[in-house]
């Protein structure tokens, strides 16, 4: 792993409130939930690679998107293995696996073991913990 990727991102809490649009700091730094169909990356097919909106680190590609019908961008894979880090979330009845950032530790949101193959994993993600950079080349 290159020393770059390695780095982590600390700011203090005012730091990312100065940084971050109050949506996207509720989900990244308070584990808030977009409410469903609301996010702009719902029905997104455009191609390119999603990037942290905390961050700025590359967490999705465009190829590994799908149409869930839950109402949040998912996907089946994160670009790579160590681009984020899960967490056991019990805040609810039935815990659930929490997906953050590996680089800045932001909330993106949670993964299922309902998705499709080849992973049968569904990375259901906020809109708003994303940002795309669309690729120019295809
Ligand atoms: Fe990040």
């Amino acid at each position: 792993m290159d020393a770059a990727k390695s780095e982590k991102v600390t700011l203090s809490d005012g730091e990312w409130r100065r940084r971050l649009d109050p949506d996207a700091y509720h989900v990244l730094r308070e584990a808030g939930t977009e409410p469903p169909f609301t996010g702009q990356y719902v029905h997104v097919k455009d191609s390119g690679i999603y990037r942290c909106a905390g961050c700025g680190a590359e967490l999705f590609s465009s190829d590994t998107k799908y149409e869930s019908g839950t109402g949040w961008p998912s996907f089946w894979e994160p670009v790579a293995s160590d681009a984020v880090e899960k967490h056991r979330d019990w805040s609810m009845l039935l815990p659930r696996t929490e997906v953050r950032c590996a680089k800045c530790g932001g909330h993106l949101g949670h993964v299922f073991n309902d998705g499709p193959q080849p992973t049968g994993q569904r990375y259901c993600m906020n809109s708003c913990a994303l940002k795309l950079d669309k690729s120019t080349d295809s």
